[in-house]
């Protein structure tokens, strides 16, 4: 009565840890080895498009933060300089609503998930450091076009040398 009771249970559990023990390891040590995200991925970065912005500094106002400071000269004609467009992410929340406000889809949420820094400095981003690079890609969040031109989603990680 005593095994029906608990060893059905036990057995089950060592079959579980048995099936288990000599599967590859799904975790590494970060941050010596790392895993690739998928191209699907929405990361913790914006994704700024220079050309595009024209420094109406609607994203700045949709930020419940206050996170994003924008400075403008006078351009040509009718248009704005930007003289500063600055981030601070350690205070951000990657809410994406700037992104999603943005009328020009001058922002975009990128692909990257690394941010830390020993420096407070440092999470600062001046608008060279958020322009878009072959390094800061922009993912497909609220923006379908991107999204229509990256793989199906069918694994959430890529291992660096290969598909797990
Ligand atoms: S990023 Fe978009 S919303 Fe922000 S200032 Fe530039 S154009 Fe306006």
């Amino acid at each position: 009565m005593r095994f029906k009771r608990y060893g059905a249970g036990i057995a089950k559990g060592m079959a579980l840890t048995l099936k288990h023990l000599w599967r590859r390891p799904i975790t590494v040590e970060y941050p010596e080895e790392r895993l690739i995200p998928s191209k699907r991925f929405r990361g913790y970065e914006l994704v700024w498009y220079p050309e595009r912005c024209t420094a109406c500094a609607t994203c700045a106002k949709a930020c419940p933060q206050g996170n994003i400071e924008i400075v403008t000269s006078r351009g040509e004609g009718d248009m704005y300089k930007v003289e500063k467009f600055e981030v601070d992410t350690g205070r951000c929340m990657f809410d994406g609503l700037c992104v999603e406000s943005c009328p020009f889809n001058a922002l975009a949420m990128g692909q990257s998930y690394e941010r830390s820094s020993y420096c407070r400095g440092q999470v600062v981003l001046s608008k060279e450091e958020l322009t878009i690079s072959e390094e800061r890609q922009p993912s497909g969040y609220a923006r379908p076009e991107i999204e229509a031109l990256q793989p199906e989603q069918t694994l959430l990680i890529y291992r660096t040398g290969g598909v797990r």
